[in-house]
């Protein structure tokens, strides 16, 4: 169940015919809401396990569309964990400092130490996705890069990092009315960014640089989810079945104790 929504290695993907909503997967929120309330107090647990043992790492991707639901995937699914074991990474435009090195610099700097779990909220994704949309850099440029990525997604792999990507699949339709919803809150006034009406103009070349990113990058060390997500109950859970199936193989364990520990007296 975990796998449903998981991308084969190296076949093409046409986003059009991969779902953005729930039906056909679950069709009852409440007993949907029931399993990921569950769900959440396993990932608490394992994840104090694995900070506990302090010896494996794990790496969450997210990315989508604006208004694709990140922040609050983010919200709602890591809420209550321990703060010292996890934290989220928001890559925004590359500063000067970030463009004078290669793209995966800032990237790596940021991957998760032992114990710990990173979420990184957009990646080195952009870097073949808004930056081949919008030609920030010649196509020979970044048409490598998804080699790139492999290798070094590979190398974080084989010294101890899973990895685990989903992109948050909404319909275009969605993502109307979720920019429309803010347009009419001044509470959420502040999401709502000009920019982002652009790059729904440029909807079509986003789904392609995606299919590709999905495609060639999907692979057996860090696989790609693509998340059905025009609605929250279903995108929370199909995220926390993956999460939570993944620490189940990991399967942390706390550090074996001192000898005599059973002797000893607190005075
Ligand atoms: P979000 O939209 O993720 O909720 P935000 O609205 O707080 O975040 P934005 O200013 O929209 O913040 O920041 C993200 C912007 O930075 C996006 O437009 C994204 O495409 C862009 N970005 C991220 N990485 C890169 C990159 N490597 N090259 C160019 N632009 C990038
Ligand atoms: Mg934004």
């Amino acid at each position: 169940m975990p796998d449903t929504h998981r991308i084969v290695p190296d076949r093409p993907v046409s986003l059009a015919s991969l779902p953005t909503r729930a039906e056909g997967f679950h069709a009852d929120r409440r007993k949907a809401e029931r399993e990921f309330k569950t769900l959440r107090r396993k990932l608490v647990d394992s994840q104090f396990r694995l900070y506990a043992e302090g010896k494996q790492k794990l790496l969450v991707v997210l990315q989508a569309m604006d208004a694709g639901g990140k922040d609050s995937t983010i919200r709602r699914v890591f809420e209550g964990l321990n703060q010292q074991g996890v934290r989220v990474e928001s890559f925004k435009a590359p500063s000067q400092r970030e463009l004078a090195r290669d793209y995966l610099w800032r990237i790596h700097r940021a991957v998760p130490a032992k114990g710990m779990i990173r979420v990184f909220n957009r990646s080195h994704y952009e870097d073949v996705l808004i930056v081949r949309v919008d030609s920030l850099v010649p196509e020979d440029v970044w048409s490598r890069r998804y080699e790139q990525i492999n290798q070094f997604e590979k190398l974080l792999a084989d010294t101890g990092t899973t990895i685990r990507k989903f992109f948050l699949h909404i319909s275009k339709e969605e993502q109307k009315e979720r920019m429309e919803k803010r347009l009419a809150d001044p509470s959420r006034h502040w999401k709502f960014s000009r920019d982002d009406l652009d790059k729904r103009k440029q909807w079509d070349d986003y789904m392609a640089a995606y299919e590709d990113a999905l495609s060639r990058c999907s692979t057996e060390h860090a696989p790609w989810y693509a998340i059905p997500s025009d609605q929250k109950w279903y995108r929370n859970l199909a995220i926390a079945r993956v999460l939570t199936a993944t620490l189940d193989e990991m399967d942390p364990q706390f550090p074996p104790p001192e000898d005599g520990l059973d002797r000893i007296r607190v005075v």
